[in-house]
């Protein structure tokens, strides 16, 4: 059995990792912790959600903390899991190249495993494998990424993931452009422009269109619930201890499973 503390566990992330870890027969939830919400009872199991990390690592002796949280806590939480001898699988999106250092180096300084993925759902990371492989064909290529309205940062991290990958394989002309209106052509990641979208009833989805002369050639994926992200959560949080050091994204576990 792996041992698993859920932080963030009372926002809608953490509730669905709560509930998946507690309906997997190799995974048990031991501690459940949130700023908001203290003491309430985690659905399905004897877990009350607490306010301290330190205290349910220290009570519970976990072996991974999966955390989806908000940028500005992740360091902090990688610290107080990593000094109680825990692996750590990161959600939380919106975290700037600094700090993706600092949990590098917090890795690399202890015995410890940490995987961050801006996206777990399965078909994302295959959109982004796709994207990756194919952009070197095409001219250009823009993201249009699409979210809920309580999601907090922009643009998302799997479309900097994806413009990213995109870019080491296809660089943009300059084109001549007259922004009308300041943002009216996106934010330029890595030069490919991306678009951010946020409405209530959305859930996470992102499209991505390649330009060639007289083609275009539109990718997309759809999360349209938050399970989508689960089996994901569930395969890093069995994988990551046999992954040493920091790992960057899904898809690195992914191909060690063979899916
Ligand atoms: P949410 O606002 O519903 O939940 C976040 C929770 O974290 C809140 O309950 C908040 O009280 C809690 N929190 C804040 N600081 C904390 C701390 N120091 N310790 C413990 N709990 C703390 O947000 P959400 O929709 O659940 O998303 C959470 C994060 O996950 C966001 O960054 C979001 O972008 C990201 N996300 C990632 C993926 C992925 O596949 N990687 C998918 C969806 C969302």
């Amino acid at each position: 059995m792996i041992k698993v503390v859920a932080s963030g566990a009372a926002g809608k992330m953490g509730m669905a990792v709560c509930r998946a870890v507690i309906e997997d027969d190799n995974l048990e939830l031991v501690g459940a912790v949130d700023k908001v919400n203290a003491g309430e009872d985690i659905n399905g199991s004897n877990i009350k959600i607490d306010d301290s990390l330190e205290r349910v690592m220290d009570e519970t002796h976990a072996d991974v903390l999966v955390d989806f949280t908000i940028a500005d806590s992740v360091i902090e939480n990688a610290e107080i899991a990593i000094k109680r001898g825990a692996h750590i699988v990161i959600g939380t999106t919106g975290l700037a190249a600094d700090k993706l250092d600092a949990l590098k180096v917090i890795s690399e300084s202890s015995q410890k495993n940490i995987l961050y993925a801006p996206n777990f759902a399965i078909g994302a990371v295959l959109l982004m494998k796709v994207c990756e492989s194919i952009a070197g064909y095409f001219d250009r290529a823009e993201i249009i990424e699409m979210h809920h309205d309580q999601k907090a940062d922009a643009p998302s991290g799997t479309a900097i993931m994806t413009a990213n990958l995109i870019s080491e394989n296809l660089t943009p002309q300059p084109m001549q452009e007259i922004e009308k209106f300041k943002g009216a052509r996106g934010a330029k990641v890595d030069d490919i422009p991306v678009h951010s979208i946020r409405l209530p009833g959305l859930v996470a989805h992102q499209e991505v269109i390649f330009g060639l002369q007289g083609q275009t050639l539109t990718i997309r994926h759809d999360s349209i619930d938050r399970v989508s992200f689960m089996p994901g959560v569930v395969m890093a949080v069995k994988a990551i201890g046999g992954k040493p050091g920091f790992t960057m994204g899904l898809d690195k576990i992914m191909s060690e499973v063979g899916v």
